[in-house]
């Protein structure tokens, strides 16, 4: 049903009121962004899903297919998309963020091979996204995956998600990933000074993960999560050279910025 109150982002079309929200605790306003799949057949099913007292989930914005955007949750609201995660100390990320559910059936379906994004979603996600971040000065690098903060139980919005193509829309933060190449891989098991410089290289950049020394499942599930969003060619979980080179290349950005 639609609300009468107008949206908060110009690029939103209506705003379709979810009951599903409360107060930002600690946050007066978001500084960060949280991309997300529906994850469900059907947008429609989804956003059903998102308005429904009964889920206890909803986001701020929701981007069909065709590149329509609408609203559910006001923006200056603490909207329900994050659940338990953790950014860069921050475990609060739904009082932090401005949820985004991206209409894609993602890994429900055909398990390992999501379907594309088409254009026009993309695009619409990209001016939605500058609006966002240009009135709150949401940093390029506070542009998040679910699987970001999340990486041991979401994969959203995946690694069929362009970034890339967000990054020359002038959305996120980007490097070109490093090529693949045949040599050493960390992996489960693996201990000692190398595993430690990629986990805190990772911790650095905002993962939540242990500086441990030991390659474990929580190891194995940040690097898939940081592939899947910044060297989304093969996402297995292993520090290969690639991963470590393009990671080294985003926080040598970082420092620069
Ligand atoms: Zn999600």
């Amino acid at each position: 049903m639609n609300d009468a109150r107008r949206p908060d982002s110009r690029v939103a079309g209506e705003f379709v009121a979810s009951p599903n929200h409360g107060e930002r605790r600690g946050f007066h306003r978001p500084d960060a962004v949280i991309l997300h799949y529906t994850g469900m057949p059907t947008g429609a099913q989804a956003l059903a899903w998102l308005c429904d007292p009964a889920s206890e989930v909803s986001s701020h914005y929701f981007v069909w297919e065709d590149g329509r955007v609408v609203q559910l949750v006001a923006e200056d609201r603490r909207a329900w998309h994050a659940g338990r995660g953790v950014w860069k100390g921050e475990r609060d990320l739904n009082s932090a963020s401005i949820g985004v559910e991206i209409v894609n059936p993602g890994h429900s379906g055909s398990e390992d091979d999501p379907p594309p994004f088409p254009d026009a979603q993309v695009d619409a996600v990209i001016a939605l996204l500058t609006d966002v971040a240009a009135r709150h000065r949401i940093a390029p690098e506070r542009i998040l995956a679910h699987s970001d903060i999340a990486p041991d139980r979401k994969r959203d919005p995946g690694e069929r998600f362009p970034w890339d193509a967000l990054w020359r829309g002038g959305i996120g933060h980007w490097a070109a990933p490093a090529a693949l190449a045949p040599g050493r891989r960390l992996r489960r098991g693996d201990e000692g000074p190398p595993v430690r410089a990629v986990q805190t290289m990772l911790a650095l950049y905002g993962y939540g993960l242990g500086v441990t020394g030991v390659y474990d499942a929580p190891t194995r599930d940040v690097v898939a999560a940081f592939q899947r969003h910044f060297r989304p060619a093969r996402v297995d979980g292993e520090a290969d050279g690639s991963t470590i080179e393009t990671l080294r290349a985003l926080l040598a950005g970082l420092e620069k910025a």
